[in-house]
C-alpha cells in the first residue's frame, strides 16, 4: 500500500510503498476512511530536530483517523470486521493510573507505551495510508450512528483538543460570560461550535484571515475580530470593560499570547493550545488577578466519546475538504498559505 511518510526531521513527507500491516495479539487494523491534516504535521515537517521529541521519523503521518475495522488480532473481542470506528490517537501504557482513566495523553509510564509520548502519526505509523495498525483494541472507538469516517476523523483531534480545553473551563462559562477563540482554523472553528453546543457563553473569534472569521460567524461566533495590536482593547470594549472569562489560544505565538493575557478577565482562564513557539512573561502585575494560565494537550478517551456524540447529533460538524492521498501535500500547502477552509481530510 502507499503511505505518506515523514522520512526525517526538516524534510517534506513522501508517498512511498510500504507493507500492509497485520495485527498481532490484542491489536486491530483499521481501513482508513479519513485522515485529518493537522497543523502539528507542519510543525513536524519544519520545526523539530532530533532530540526535541521522545521519538523520531520515519513514520507515516496522520494522527486524526477514522474508518472501518479491517482485521482483528488474536484475543480481540467486542469489535467486528467492517464496523465504523474512530481511532483514539494518544497511545499510553494502558496500565498506569492516568491510562486507566482513559487519559493516555498524560501516561505516567511512557517507557511502557508503544512509543513514549506519541501515537499513530506521531512516532508510529499514522492514518495517511490505506490501513493503520492500532496497537491496542482499547484505542478503537465505535462510531455512533449518523457519523461517517470523513466527519469523524477531524473530531478525534480538531474536535477532541478544543473540547478538552473548553470542558475544563466550563465552570467559568455561565450565561453572561464571554469566551474568546484565537485562531479559527481547523481546531478553532470546531472550538466555536463546541462552545455554542455546550455553553451559553458569548463567543468572540479572532483571526488574521477574513475567510476564517466568516466561517466562525457562520458557526455561531457573536463577534469576529481581525487580529491586531488593538484586539485586546476591542475585546475589553465588547465586554463592558471586564474582559473575557476564557481565552483559548489556538495559535500560541507571542502576539496572540499577548492578546490573551491583556484580554482576560480577573479569575479567568487562558488556555494555550497552539504550538506557535511564543512565550508569555508572567509576573504579579503582568496578567489580571487570579487568571489561570494553562497548556492543554489533546484529550481523553471518555471525552472523545462525548465529542463523537456531539458530532453524531449534528451539534458539532467540522467543515471538511477532502483530498486524495496523492494530493495530501497540496492540503498541507493550502494550510500553510492560509487558503484552506476548516479541516482537510485525506481519503486514501
Ligand atoms: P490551522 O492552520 O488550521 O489554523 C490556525 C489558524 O490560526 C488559522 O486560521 C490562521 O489564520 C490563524 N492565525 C495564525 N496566526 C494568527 C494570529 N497571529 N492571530 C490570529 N489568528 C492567527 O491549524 P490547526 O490545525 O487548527 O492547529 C492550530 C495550532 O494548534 C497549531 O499550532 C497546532 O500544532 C496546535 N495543536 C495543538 C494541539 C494540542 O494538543 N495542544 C493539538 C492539535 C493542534
Ligand atoms: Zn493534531
Ligand atoms: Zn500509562
Amino acid at each position: 500500500m502507499r503511505a505518506l511518510r515523514l522520512p526525517a526531521w526538516k524534510t517534506e513527507p513522501e508517498l512511498v510503498e510500504v507493507d500492509e500491516p497485520t495485527p498481532g495479539p490484542g491489536q486491530v487494523v483499521v481501513k482508513i476512511g479519513g485522515a485529518g491534516a493537522c497543523h502539528s504535521d507542519l510543525h513536524l515537517m519544519h520545526d523539530f530536530e532530533a532530540g526535541a521529541l521522545p521519538w523520531n521519523p520515519p513514520f507515516t503521518l496522520g494522527h486524526e483517523n477514522a474508518g472501518w475495522v479491517h482485521a482483528l488480532g488474536a484475543g480481540v473481542t467486542g469489535l467486528e470486521v467492517g464496523q465504523p470506528v474512530a481511532v483514539y490517537g494518544p497511545w499510553g501504557c494502558g496500565t498506569c493510573a492516568r491510562c486507566r482513566l482513559g487519559i493516555d495523553t498524560y501516561c505516567e509510564n511512557p517507557a511502557g507505551a508503544p512509543v513514549p509520548g506519541g501515537g499513530g502519526g506521531l512516532g508510529l505509523d499514522g492514518g495517511m495510508a490505506a490501513y493503520q495498525l492500532v496497537p491496542a483494541a482499547r484505542h478503537v472507538v465505535p462510531l455512533p450512528e449518523g457519523l461517517d469516517p470523513v466527519q469523524a476523523a477531524p473530531l478525534t483531534d480538531a474536535g477532541l483538543t478544543p473540547y478538552h480545553a473548553i470542558r475544563r473551563s466550563w465552570s467559568k462559562l455561565p450565561p453572561g460570560s464571554t469566551a474568546v477563540v484565537i485562531g479559527v482554523g481547523g481546531l478553532g472553528h470546531v472550538g466555536v461550535q463546541i462552545l455554542k453546543a455546550t455553553t451559553a457563553a458569548r463567543i468572540i473569534a479572532v483571526d488574521t484571515r477574513d475567510e476564517a472569521l466568516r466561517l466562525a460567524e457562520e458557526y455561531g461566533a457573536d463577534l469576529a475580530l481581525r487580529s491586531s495590536e488593538q484586539t485586546a482593547e476591542e475585546i475589553r470594549k465588547a465586554t463592558g470593560g471586564h474582559g473575557a472569562d476564557v481565552v483559548l489560544d489556538f495559535v500560541g505565538a507571542d502576539a496572540t499570547l499577548r492578546i490573551g493575557a491583556a484580554a482576560a478577565r480577573t479569575v479567568g482562564d487562558l488556555s494555550i493550545v497552539g504550538i506557535g513557539g511564543g512565550s508569555l512573561p508572567v509576573s504579579f502585575f503582568s496578567v489580571p488577578y487570579e487568571v489561570s494560565i494553562q497548556t492543554t494537550y489533546w484529550g481523553s478517551r471518555p471525552e472523545l466519546i462525548e465529542v463523537l456524540d456531539l458530532g453524531a447529533r449534528g451539534l458539532v460538524r467540522p467543515k471538511t475538504t477532502t483530498f486524495r492521498l496523492e494530493d495530501a501535500m497540496s492540503a498541507y500547502r493550502k494550510m500553510q498559505d492560509g487558503t484552506l477552509e476548516g479541516r482537510a481530510v485525506i481519503v486514501p
